[in-house]
């Protein structure tokens, strides 16, 4: 099947959301702007993962450098991960910001 974009499969699979902070594309095109999707594998490929729609999903520029390329086994796992990075980005930012 013939797909009028790139990745249009994992776009639509993820109904244009971050799989791992949720945030949504499809409301206006702002935050789709700002989102900025990559897809990104679950299992990384440089991990042993594999190049299929099952192991892929849409995420935010964010989300998708703070993971990198750690070894996660499920949307779960590697939610985890980036939620635990986002706490310590939001504590420099609370410490260093915010006391401005
Ligand atoms: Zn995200």
């Amino acid at each position: 099947m013939s797909e009028a974009y790139p990745n249009q499969r994992i776009y639509e699979k993820c109904k244009f959301k971050c799989a791992y902070c949720g945030i949504d594309g499809s409301k206006n095109f702002t935050t789709f702007w700002h989102a900025n999707f990559n897809v990104d594998h679950i299992k990384p490929i440089s991990k042993g993962g594999a190049d299929t729609d099952e192991n892929k999903v849409l995420a935010c520029r964010a989300c998708n450098l703070y993971k990198g390329s750690t070894d996660c086994n499920s949307i779960a796992e590697a939610t985890q991960v980036v939620e635990k990075k986002r706490a310590q980005a939001e504590a420099w930012y609370n410490k260093h910001v915010l006391q401005i």
